[in-house]
């Protein structure tokens, strides 16, 4: 069971702190080793001034934080939106060491933010945040030493202008720098898809560990984005029937089934899925507690509290986005006898492709869709696989069991380097 207090649940880098707390202990970990796995390695924090279009002189505040680099180079991607806060990027940075350790990636775990509204800014504008906080950050990126990526309010341009920024200053093209660019840039096939398909597998695993079919499940997903559009249509293709989605907008729902290339043309024209014809309107967070079998979320953290965690009837969760859940409401999650894919597990398939694209351009050499794909669901069916017989060895969740696998690799690793000596 998790320790964290009830005024401080929606802290999320506590949360993941909880959950390392109870696996770390299970290993049995020495409580140095703890500390120096649990602690940051690095912590920025950038000044960020920018000229606006009206002329006007503003200052961004953005961060930049490292937590490991003991299995290799700092992974993570870079958020820009107003909630941004130090102790979030605190967070994503831990759950990417986690994360690239459950997939068994040779990434330690960063993560990057600037705090802005992407929605209210003009290209430019963005234009000049982004080079401004790539400059400021120069000593401290690189292939060899952190590589961003596209996180939440950030895409495969803004990425261009990182790897643009740090090749101007390096003096040659350095394509690996970051990963979600542009084909043309380097970027690789499938890697825009790969986070939802990850979602696809991870989901199609559950399901056979529960011996049930695709198309008897009727699926929710909360956020429309890169990830929760990909898999709603992943998903749909596969034969599931995807019953209700939701974003910032609102949500919308039809038991007998939405239909997603439908559903995809009207978010093309009006940017939000509410408003489809072809389902009623719910609230975009009510939809989290609407029947379903499997519910995805796929937006932003903290969703499903002790508040309300009673009130899901899915049978399975997918965690697409990060930190969904907090730590507080995983025990009545267990108690409801959910089964939870736990965050860490169920969407590294972004990181996992994010590391076949930096291969990819070390190599210089473009693998196909197909084959990229046909090696994340390799990753992806092992790494599920791998915490699953975790869980059931040491009778743990799979959330528990996530931490367990990967505090245990990132502990030898730090063992056999004596990075503390
Ligand atoms: P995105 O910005 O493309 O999409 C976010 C979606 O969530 C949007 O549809 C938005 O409208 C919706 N949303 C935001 N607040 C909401 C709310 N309160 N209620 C309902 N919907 C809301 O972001 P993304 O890249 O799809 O990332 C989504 C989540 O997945 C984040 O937690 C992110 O950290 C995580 N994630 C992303 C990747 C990736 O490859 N992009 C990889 C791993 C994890």
């Amino acid at each position: 069971m998790a320790i964290i207090a009830a005024e401080r649940e929606l802290e999320v880098y506590e949360n993941m702190g909880a959950r390392f707390d109870v696996a770390a202990n299970k290993l049995g970990i020495d409580p140095g080793f703890q500390k120096v796995l649990r602690t940051p390695n690095k912590e920025i924090t950038l000044y960020i001034p920018v000229m606006m279009d009206n002329g006007a002189i503003e200052v961004f505040v953005g961060y930049r934080v490292q937590h490991s680099i003991v299995r290799g180079p700092g992974k993570g991607g870079i958020r820009f939106s107003p909630a941004v806060t130090l102790d979030e990027v605190r967070a994503l940075a831990s759950w990417m060491t986690w994360k690239c350790a459950v997939v068994n990636i040779p990434f330690g775990g960063a993560k990057g933010g600037v705090i802005c509204d992407p929605e209210k800014l003009s290209r430019r504008e963005l234009e000049a945040i982004t080079r401004r906080y790539t400059a400021e950050l120069l000593a401290d990126i690189g292939p060899e030493r952190d590589v961003p990526a596209p996180d939440l309010g950030t895409n495969e341009q803004v990425m261009a202008w990182v790897m643009d920024t740090y090749s101007m200053h390096v003096r040659h093209t350095s394509t690996a720098i970051v990963t979600g660019k542009p084909l043309d840039l380097g970027g690789s096939r499938g890697r825009r898809e790969a986070t939802g398909r990850g979602v696809l597998i991870v989901t199609d695993q559950a399901l056979r560990k529960l011996g049930r079919e695709r198309t008897d499940q009727r699926v929710i997903i909360q956020g429309f984005g890169n990830v929760g559009s990909v898999a709603a249509e992943l998903l749909y293709e596969a034969g599931y029937k995807i019953v209700g989605v939701a974003d910032i907008h609102g949500g919308i729902y039809n038991p007998k089934g939405i239909d997603v290339s439908k559903l995809i043309t009207h978010f093309l024209e009006g940017h939000t899925v509410a408003g489809f014809r072809g389902a009623e309107a719910v609230d975009k967070q009510e939809i989290l507690f609407t029947d379903c079998d499997i519910l995805i979320p796929a937006a932003i953290e903290n969703q499903i509290t002790s508040r309300n965690a009673d009130k899901i009837k899915a049978s399975v969760i997918v965690e697409a986005a990060n930190g969904p859940t907090t730590a507080l409401a995983d025990d009545i999650l267990e108690e409801k006898g959910i089964y939870v894919v736990p965050d860490i597990l169920a969407n590294a398939g972004g990181v996992t492709v994010s590391y076949f694209e930096w291969v990819q351009d070390r190599q210089g050499y473009f693998w196909s869709e197909a084959l990229v794909n046909e090696r994340l669901e390799h990753l992806m069916v092992e790494s599920f696989t791998d915490v699953s017989a975790y869980a059931e060895r040491h009778k743990v969740s799979l959330r528990i069991a996530a931490y367990m696998l990967a505090i245990d690799r990132v502990a030898f690793a730090l063992k056999l380097r004596g990075l503390y000596a």
